[in-house]
Protein backbone atom coordinates (compact mmCIF):
# COMPACT_ATOMS: atom_id res chain seq x y z
CA UNK A 1 0.00 0.00 0.00
CA UNK A 2 2.68 2.28 0.72
CA UNK A 3 6.23 2.75 -0.37
CA UNK A 4 8.67 5.31 1.21
CA UNK A 5 12.02 6.01 -0.62
CA UNK A 6 14.73 7.60 0.51
CA UNK A 7 13.57 9.77 3.17
CA UNK A 8 15.78 12.78 4.65
CA UNK A 9 14.71 14.90 7.48
CA UNK A 10 17.24 17.35 9.29
CA UNK A 11 16.99 19.39 12.60
CA UNK A 12 19.44 21.70 12.97
CA UNK A 13 22.68 20.26 12.24
CA UNK A 14 21.27 17.19 12.91
CA UNK A 15 19.76 14.71 10.15
CA UNK A 16 17.67 12.24 12.29
CA UNK A 17 16.69 10.39 8.94
CA UNK A 18 19.54 9.93 6.33
CA UNK A 19 17.82 8.25 3.43
CA UNK A 20 14.93 5.65 4.78
CA UNK A 21 13.14 2.97 2.75
CA UNK A 22 9.98 1.18 3.56
CA UNK A 23 7.60 -1.05 1.68
CA UNK A 24 4.07 -1.96 3.79
CA UNK A 25 2.27 -3.95 1.71
CA UNK A 26 -1.29 -3.75 1.57
CA UNK A 27 -3.04 -5.79 4.99
CA UNK A 28 0.77 -6.47 6.39
CA UNK A 29 1.97 -5.28 9.95
CA UNK A 30 5.31 -4.00 9.63
CA UNK A 31 7.36 -3.60 13.00
CA UNK A 32 9.42 -0.32 13.38
CA UNK A 33 12.31 -1.27 16.05
CA UNK A 34 15.51 0.62 17.64
CA UNK A 35 16.86 2.18 20.25
CA UNK A 36 15.81 5.46 21.44
CA UNK A 37 16.46 8.47 19.06
CA UNK A 38 17.16 6.56 15.91
CA UNK A 39 14.70 8.27 14.42
CA UNK A 40 11.37 5.65 14.37
CA UNK A 41 9.19 8.57 15.83
CA UNK A 42 10.25 10.76 13.24
CA UNK A 43 9.50 8.31 10.65
CA UNK A 44 5.66 8.17 11.37
CA UNK A 45 5.41 11.61 11.66
CA UNK A 46 6.66 12.07 8.38
CA UNK A 47 4.08 9.60 6.95
CA UNK A 48 1.50 11.62 8.66
CA UNK A 49 2.17 15.02 7.78
CA UNK A 50 3.01 16.10 11.09
CA UNK A 51 6.64 16.49 10.13
CA UNK A 52 7.74 17.44 6.55
CA UNK A 53 10.62 15.64 4.91
CA UNK A 54 13.50 17.81 3.21
CA UNK A 55 13.56 15.29 0.59
CA UNK A 56 12.56 11.54 -0.47
CA UNK A 57 9.29 10.35 -2.36
CA UNK A 58 6.02 8.62 0.00
CA UNK A 59 3.34 7.14 -2.47
CA UNK A 60 -0.09 4.90 -1.84
CA UNK A 61 -1.63 2.59 -3.83
CA UNK A 62 0.77 3.41 -6.58
CA UNK A 63 -0.90 6.47 -6.89
CA UNK A 64 0.94 9.65 -6.79
CA UNK A 65 3.77 9.93 -5.80
CA UNK A 66 4.53 12.91 -3.23
CA UNK A 67 7.95 14.39 -3.88
CA UNK A 68 9.48 16.02 -0.86
CA UNK A 69 11.91 17.79 -2.72
CA UNK A 70 9.29 19.04 -4.91
CA UNK A 71 8.50 23.19 -3.81
CA UNK A 72 6.18 23.26 -2.59
CA UNK A 73 5.24 19.86 -1.18
CA UNK A 74 2.03 21.11 0.77
CA UNK A 75 -0.74 19.76 -1.26
CA UNK A 76 1.38 16.06 -0.59
CA UNK A 77 1.20 16.61 3.06
CA UNK A 78 -2.39 16.88 3.72
CA UNK A 79 -3.00 14.34 1.13
CA UNK A 80 -1.05 11.78 3.34
CA UNK A 81 -2.98 13.15 6.26
CA UNK A 82 -6.21 11.69 4.61
CA UNK A 83 -4.32 8.49 3.96
CA UNK A 84 -3.43 7.43 7.94
CA UNK A 85 -4.13 7.98 11.69
CA UNK A 86 -1.83 7.49 14.32
CA UNK A 87 -1.92 6.13 17.61
CA UNK A 88 -0.02 8.30 19.77
CA UNK A 89 2.10 6.90 23.08
CA UNK A 90 0.79 9.29 25.47
CA UNK A 91 -3.38 9.16 23.52
CA UNK A 92 -3.76 13.02 23.41
CA UNK A 93 -7.21 12.83 24.20
CA UNK A 94 -8.50 16.12 24.40
CA UNK A 95 -9.29 16.38 28.44
CA UNK A 96 -12.40 18.22 28.34
CA UNK A 97 -14.28 16.48 25.56
CA UNK A 98 -15.92 12.73 26.43
CA UNK A 99 -15.05 9.53 25.04
CA UNK A 100 -17.55 9.97 22.36
CA UNK A 101 -16.67 13.29 21.63
CA UNK A 102 -12.86 12.44 20.75
CA UNK A 103 -13.59 10.04 18.69
CA UNK A 104 -15.95 12.26 16.68
CA UNK A 105 -13.93 15.05 15.88
CA UNK A 106 -11.85 13.63 13.03
CA UNK A 107 -15.06 12.08 11.61
CA UNK A 108 -17.45 15.11 11.62
CA UNK A 109 -15.25 18.25 11.96
CA UNK A 110 -11.88 16.92 10.02
CA UNK A 111 -14.02 14.98 7.07
CA UNK A 112 -17.24 16.80 7.39
CA UNK A 113 -19.55 13.13 7.45
CA UNK A 114 -22.41 13.56 9.46
CA UNK A 115 -22.98 13.21 12.63
CA UNK A 116 -25.49 10.75 12.95
CA UNK A 117 -23.61 8.31 10.75
CA UNK A 118 -19.96 9.03 12.60
CA UNK A 119 -22.03 8.52 15.86
CA UNK A 120 -23.05 4.93 15.17
CA UNK A 121 -20.03 3.89 13.86
CA UNK A 122 -18.11 5.15 16.76
CA UNK A 123 -20.25 3.46 19.01
CA UNK A 124 -19.78 0.53 17.31
CA UNK A 125 -15.93 0.85 17.45
CA UNK A 126 -16.38 1.83 21.23
CA UNK A 127 -18.45 -1.26 21.62
CA UNK A 128 -15.57 -3.28 19.67
CA UNK A 129 -13.00 -2.60 22.70
CA UNK A 130 -15.15 -2.94 25.15
CA UNK A 131 -15.83 0.42 26.09
CA UNK A 132 -19.67 1.94 24.77
CA UNK A 133 -20.42 1.99 28.09
CA UNK A 134 -17.86 4.65 28.63
CA UNK A 135 -18.87 6.99 25.75
CA UNK A 136 -20.09 9.50 28.06
CA UNK A 137 -16.83 9.46 30.58
CA UNK A 138 -13.99 11.86 30.33
CA UNK A 139 -10.73 10.57 29.51
CA UNK A 140 -9.18 11.28 33.05
CA UNK A 141 -12.32 8.60 34.47
CA UNK A 142 -10.14 6.13 32.25
CA UNK A 143 -7.57 3.95 32.85
CA UNK A 144 -4.73 4.32 30.42
CA UNK A 145 -5.51 0.99 28.94
CA UNK A 146 -8.97 2.31 28.66
CA UNK A 147 -7.45 5.91 26.99
CA UNK A 148 -4.95 3.95 24.46
CA UNK A 149 -7.95 2.22 23.44
CA UNK A 150 -9.98 5.38 22.71
CA UNK A 151 -7.14 6.41 20.84
CA UNK A 152 -7.10 3.52 18.18
CA UNK A 153 -10.92 3.68 18.03
CA UNK A 154 -10.26 7.66 17.45
CA UNK A 155 -7.64 6.18 14.73
CA UNK A 156 -10.31 3.59 13.10
CA UNK A 157 -13.09 6.28 13.27
CA UNK A 158 -11.11 8.14 9.97
CA UNK A 159 -11.09 4.79 8.05
CA UNK A 160 -7.21 5.28 7.13
CA UNK A 161 -5.62 3.27 4.30
CA UNK A 162 -2.40 2.66 7.33
CA UNK A 163 -2.33 3.10 10.48
CA UNK A 164 0.55 4.34 12.57
CA UNK A 165 1.34 3.29 16.37
CA UNK A 166 3.77 5.20 18.07
CA UNK A 167 4.76 2.92 20.95
CA UNK A 168 1.39 2.46 22.41
CA UNK A 169 2.14 0.31 25.26
CA UNK A 170 5.08 1.90 26.61
CA UNK A 171 3.13 4.42 29.25
CA UNK A 172 1.29 1.57 30.10
CA UNK A 173 1.69 0.25 33.67
CA UNK A 174 2.60 -3.30 32.70
CA UNK A 175 -0.90 -4.93 33.79
CA UNK A 176 -2.42 -2.59 31.25
CA UNK A 177 -0.18 -3.67 28.33
CA UNK A 178 -1.99 -7.00 27.39
CA UNK A 179 -5.57 -5.42 26.63
CA UNK A 180 -3.93 -2.81 24.30
CA UNK A 181 -1.88 -5.66 22.57
CA UNK A 182 -4.72 -7.88 22.24
CA UNK A 183 -6.58 -4.86 20.67
CA UNK A 184 -3.96 -4.48 18.35
CA UNK A 185 -3.60 -8.06 17.38
CA UNK A 186 -7.25 -7.63 16.36
CA UNK A 187 -7.24 -5.49 13.77
CA UNK A 188 -3.73 -7.32 12.59
CA UNK A 189 -5.77 -10.09 12.02
CA UNK A 190 -8.61 -8.09 10.63
CA UNK A 191 -6.18 -7.47 7.57
CA UNK A 192 -5.28 -3.30 8.82
CA UNK A 193 -2.30 -2.28 7.12
CA UNK A 194 -0.09 -1.28 9.72
CA UNK A 195 3.19 0.56 11.08
CA UNK A 196 3.93 -0.14 14.65
CA UNK A 197 6.49 1.31 16.68
CA UNK A 198 7.26 -0.93 19.49
CA UNK A 199 9.49 -2.03 22.21
CA UNK A 200 7.50 -5.03 22.62
CA UNK A 201 9.57 -7.54 20.80
CA UNK A 202 7.67 -10.54 21.35
CA UNK A 203 4.61 -8.93 20.37
CA UNK A 204 6.36 -7.53 17.17
CA UNK A 205 7.31 -11.46 16.04
CA UNK A 206 4.27 -12.68 17.02
CA UNK A 207 2.10 -10.01 14.99
CA UNK A 208 4.12 -8.70 12.30
CA UNK A 209 4.79 -9.63 8.99
CA UNK A 210 8.35 -7.91 8.51
CA UNK A 211 10.19 -5.64 11.16
CA UNK A 212 12.73 -3.18 10.33
CA UNK A 213 15.51 -2.01 12.44
CA UNK A 214 16.89 1.34 12.51
CA UNK A 215 19.72 3.10 13.84
CA UNK A 216 21.11 6.48 13.98
CA UNK A 217 18.36 7.18 10.96
CA UNK A 218 19.48 4.52 8.59
CA UNK A 219 17.56 1.18 8.46
CA UNK A 220 20.15 -1.32 9.30
CA UNK A 221 17.98 -4.37 8.18
CA UNK A 222 14.48 -5.46 7.52
CA UNK A 223 13.24 -8.58 6.54
CA UNK A 224 10.81 -11.20 8.17
CA UNK A 225 10.49 -11.34 11.96
CA UNK A 226 12.08 -14.92 11.59
CA UNK A 227 15.23 -13.05 10.55
CA UNK A 228 15.60 -10.22 11.72
CA UNK A 229 14.75 -10.80 15.28
CA UNK A 230 15.41 -14.57 15.78
CA UNK A 231 18.53 -14.60 13.09
CA UNK A 232 19.82 -10.98 12.44
CA UNK A 233 22.81 -10.82 10.08
CA UNK A 234 24.05 -7.47 11.05
CA UNK A 235 26.10 -7.14 14.51
CA UNK A 236 24.04 -3.79 15.45
CA UNK A 237 20.66 -5.54 14.78
CA UNK A 238 22.17 -8.91 17.21
CA UNK A 239 23.39 -6.42 19.99
CA UNK A 240 20.02 -4.75 20.20
CA UNK A 241 17.62 -7.50 19.92
CA UNK A 242 19.68 -9.91 22.30
CA UNK A 243 19.29 -7.06 25.28
CA UNK A 244 15.40 -7.04 24.49
CA UNK A 245 13.94 -10.60 23.59
P1 LIG B 1 12.38 7.00 21.05
O1 LIG B 1 12.40 5.50 20.97
O2 LIG B 1 13.13 7.53 22.24
O3 LIG B 1 11.01 7.59 20.92
P2 LIG B 1 12.93 7.54 18.27
O4 LIG B 1 13.68 6.47 17.60
O5 LIG B 1 11.47 7.59 18.06
O6 LIG B 1 13.26 7.53 19.81
P3 LIG B 1 12.89 10.23 17.32
O7 LIG B 1 11.89 10.66 18.34
O8 LIG B 1 12.45 10.10 15.94
O9 LIG B 1 13.59 8.90 17.78
O10 LIG B 1 14.08 11.26 17.40
C1 LIG B 1 15.27 11.14 16.65
C2 LIG B 1 16.19 12.29 16.98
O11 LIG B 1 15.63 13.51 16.49
C3 LIG B 1 16.43 12.50 18.46
O12 LIG B 1 17.79 12.78 18.64
C4 LIG B 1 15.57 13.68 18.79
O13 LIG B 1 16.14 14.41 19.85
C5 LIG B 1 15.58 14.48 17.50
N1 LIG B 1 14.34 15.26 17.31
C6 LIG B 1 13.09 14.76 17.16
N2 LIG B 1 12.19 15.75 16.96
C7 LIG B 1 12.88 16.90 16.98
C8 LIG B 1 12.52 18.29 16.83
N3 LIG B 1 11.25 18.66 16.60
N4 LIG B 1 13.52 19.19 16.91
C9 LIG B 1 14.79 18.82 17.12
N5 LIG B 1 15.20 17.55 17.27
C10 LIG B 1 14.27 16.60 17.20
Amino acid sequence: VLSVRDLHKRFGSVEVLQGIDLEIPRGQVVALIGPSGSGKTTVLRCLNGLEVPDSGTVQFDGGDTVDFAAKPPRPVVSGLREHSAMVFQHYNLFPHRTVLENVLEGPVRVQRRPRDEATADAMSLLGRVGLADKAGAYPNELSGGQQQRVGIVRALALKPRLLLFDEPTSALDPELVGDVLETIRELAAEGWTMLLVTHELRFARDVADSVVFMDGGVVVESGPPSEVLEAPRQERTRAFVQRLL
